[in-house]
């Protein structure tokens, strides 16, 4: 069991509101709760685990009552930390909330950083990393349905499917070793054709994990929709009427300026989120490489490109361009837009063959032909059963996608008939991997990192 010191903070967010809670775990959590909590005829050491108890929290050194409050206590290993944890039920608002902190501060514990009690549950072996990880998607999650996706990998089902490969490599080193170190014992020897089809089958349930990030990606993030064209085609137009007819479901990232395209707008329960693709319409200027850069990888960052034309001119050069660097992989719009015009038909002939949408972004006509659109590809919305698991986090993608590539290089040694201990090194880089995402085999670093990233008092 890790040992540390007995750490606090407010887990409630701040401002005004019925209740606060001021969570402190540690061996010293009931002793420092005693110096300033006075209950009728007993004290927190003599009441029950798993018991809320009414009390008055008192300054030590005046006697003063500060406030009227509800103590829950939870005893090793049976809490959050797997630590004592006393949770202080106290009254909301920042003036009482930040009093009774600091008389837990003053009379023996200390300040948690951020993270610091998911981490201690990290740490304690009550909860993997992937499970620590869940908790922080679970509170940012903006949809039922992410929430759902991160609900599940909280209760392990995510790192369920990891150990199985995990136990597979394992079972599968141990035979490895014996073909090395006894060569003798012919029968229990791997031939290669089992070694290929051995890292084949994990390979393939790696694949299938992999598989699922584009739609957990989705569900966390929101589908990436950049909406491009030269200048004057009405993009703006087209982006603002996607907002007006549908309610911006988060306004304000911390840390983002507000701005329109930092919107998450929901589309028949799709978060959608519009990708700025300013650089484009500087892709003609004398900075023209580095805006056509920046714009290429704004596009490969999305999931669906809007390309919005005006179909009442014929097509120039600047168009011409821009259909040049439209990426493969993704899906294209095109959007016949200032169909209330007269239309130029061999503006419109020229897209045959890609998949067209007619819209007039001036008079709202088409728009919900573009939200289904948007709505099919995403396939996911709000009411979706989230019953299989999906990788949302950018950390395990990698990780996985890194554990693949291994089994790859193991099955080509193998093929080019390399000695069986070069096979083995790989697949000992695979299981170090998949031991990353779920904690065993991470460094130091990134686990400081990772709960850093968690909010203050989880
Ligand atoms: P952007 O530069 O591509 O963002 O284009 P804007 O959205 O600013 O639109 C450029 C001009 O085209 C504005 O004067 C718009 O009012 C006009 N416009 C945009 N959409 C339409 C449309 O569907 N029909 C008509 N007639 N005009 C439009």
């Amino acid at each position: 069991m890790f040992k540390e010191d007995t750490i606090a903070a407010i887990a409630t967010p701040s401002g005004y509101g019925g209740v606060s809670i001021i969570r402190i775990s540690g061996s010293e959590a009931f002793d420092v709760t005693d110096k300033i909590f006075k209950m009728k005829n007993k004290t927190i050491h003599d009441v029950n685990k798993n018991t809320i108890n009414y009390g008055h929290i008192i300054d030590p050194k005046t006697n003063e009552v500060v406030d009227e409050v509800l103590v829950s206590k939870m005893c090793a290993p049976h809490s959050f930390t797997a630590e004592d944890v006393i949770e202080i039920n106290c009254h909301g608002g920042m003036s009482v909330t930040s009093r009774v902190l600091a008389l837990v501060l003053e009379n023996g514990a200390r300040l948690a950083e951020a993270g610091e009690f998911t981490k201690r549950a990290f740490l304690n072996g009550r909860i993997d990393l992937v499970q620590a990880e869940a908790i922080s998607d679970l509170i940012m999650a903006k949809t039922n349905s992410f929430a759902k996706s991160a609900m599940n990998s909280l209760k392990g089902d995510l790192s369920e499917k990891i150990d199985e490969i995990k136990a597979d490599i394992t079972n599968m080193l141990a035979r490895l070793e014996v073909t090395i170190q006894y060569p003798e014992y012919d029968e229990e020897d791997l031939t290669d054709n089992e070694i290929v089809d051995l890292i084949e089958k994990m390979s393939f349930k790696l694949k299938k994990i992999i598989s699922t990030f584009e739609k957990g990606e989705i569900l966390k993030e929101g589908i990436k929709v950049a909406i491009i064209g030269k200048p004057n085609v009405g993009k703006s137009q087209l982006l603002n009427a996607l907002i007006n007819e549908n309610k911006a479901i988060v306004t304000d990232e911390a840390g983002t300026t507000r701005d329109i395209v930092d919107e998450v707008v929901n589309i028949k329960g799709v978060p959608v989120k519009f990708i700025d693709t300013a650089g484009i319409r500087n892709a003609d200027n004398k900075v023209e490489q580095i805006g056509i850069d920046k714009s290429i990888s704004m596009l490969e960052d999305s999931n669906i490109i809007l390309f919005c034309i005006d179909s009442s001119r014929a097509l120039d050069s600047e168009d011409i361009e821009i259909i040049k660097m439209l990426p493969e992989n993704k899906d294209i719009i095109v959007v016949l837009n200032k169909m209330d015009l007269d239309v130029n038909n061999e503006t419109i002939n020229a897209f045959e063959n890609y998949k067209t949408i007619e819209i007039s972004a001036l008079k709202q006509e088409g728009i919900e032909k573009i939200e289904k659109a948007i709505y099919d590809i995403a396939k996911v919305n709000d009411n979706d059963e989230v019953g299989e698991i999906l990788v949302s986090n950018v950390r395990h993608k990698n990780l996985l996608l890194g554990a693949k590539e291994d089994f790859d290089h193991a099955i080509e040694m193998v093929h080019s008939g390399l000695e069986v201990d070069l096979v083995e090194i790989d697949i000992n880089a695979a299981l170090s991997k998949l031991g990353e995402i779920t904690g065993e085999t991470t460094s130091e670093d990134i686990i400081d990192e990772i709960f850093k990233n968690f909010c203050l008092g989880k």
